[in-house]
């Protein structure tokens, strides 16, 4: 059953709510289409979170998820992991991800939770994954983000990856070169010093990307490129365009694992016309 309470303050929320349950709707059906299709459930989905359990004053669609919610999420992560394994962004050259189905976690921005709330639930299932730190944030003196202990700190935590998320949080497609490349490079050279550590993967904020920004990020020496998209990466999945799955506060457990089985991929061809323009359909296309 999918459980979505409806409370209305106000036309806004009403609409949202019922919008909801139309995706919900829609992506149950689509789950149904696709569950027994192992040939395109298998390969790596990217699991997309930003924070959990804070307050956010700019959380407009529910990117802080409840500690609870969260850890249920967890939970039946690790009770699915006879036919899924959970793995860390960092190993996927060495893999062949088309031989079952690969989860990776990720959380973009750089919120202090990651360190706080959910690297103590993720480190008791021995989960790794990659926070995706803007450097601005992290020298804002927000309460909401990491500073640069709490990033030394996590970064020595056993199976945490961390990646960009660029210098400002800007939409990259915008960017001039010159712009481009500090953003890219310039967040790279700075999280590197602060964490000892290489820096090889990426985030695109707003989901900007197109060809421009995916040539100059491997410029910049970096590995592997996420996106905003909804899908699921095979082996022929340029690196620099990885698609992944966001996951938000009002998803139940029944949602996340409709997520986990592609349930909610339809929702790429939602964001490929209404919502990122900018993004290349290929990197050298
Ligand atoms: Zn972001």
């Amino acid at each position: 059953m999918v459980e979505i309470s409806i409370q209305y303050t106000d036309e806004n929320q009403k609409h949202m709510s019922i919008k909801r349950l139309a995706y919900d709707a829609f992506s149950k059906i689509y789950c149904l289409y696709i569950t027994h299709q192992s040939s395109y459930r298998n390969g790596l989905r990217i699991l997309l979170y930003h924070s959990v359990d804070s307050r956010l004053p700019h959380d407009s669609y529910g990117i802080s998820i409840a500690k609870n919610q969260f850890e249920r999420h967890i939970h039946e992560l690790m009770n699915m992991t006879s036919f899924l394994s959970v793995i860390s962004l960092q190993h996927i050259d060495r893999l062949n991800i088309n031989t079952k189905l690969h989860i990776a976690i990720t959380f973009d921005d750089g919120y202090r939770d990651n360190l706080y709330i959910a690297a103590p639930i993720l480190l008791k299932y021995k989960i790794p994954f990659t926070v995706f730190v803007t450097t601005s944030f992290l020298r804002s003196n927000s309460a909401f983000y990491l500073t640069i202990d709490d990033l030394k700190e996590l970064s020595g935590l056993e199976g945490v990856t961390i990646g960009s998320h660029v210098s400002t949080h800007k939409c990259l497609t915008t960017c001039n070169d010159k712009e481009l490349w500090e953003e890219l490079y310039g967040s790279r050279c700075y999280l590197e010093d602060i964490t000892g550590k290489p820096v090889k993967t990426i985030s695109y904020p707003h989901g900007s990307v197109d060809n421009r920004v995916c040539n100059m990020t491997e410029k910049a020496e970096y590995k592997t490129g996420c996106c905003s998209m909804f899908g699921i990466n095979n082996q022929y999945n340029d690196k620099f365009l990885l698609k992944r799955t966001e996951v938000i506060k009002t998803d139940t457990v029944d949602d996340f694992t409709c997520k986990i089985y592609g349930g909610w991929d339809w929702y790429r061809w939602k964001q490929e016309i209404f919502e990122t323009k900018a993004l290349a359909k290929t990197k050298k296309g």
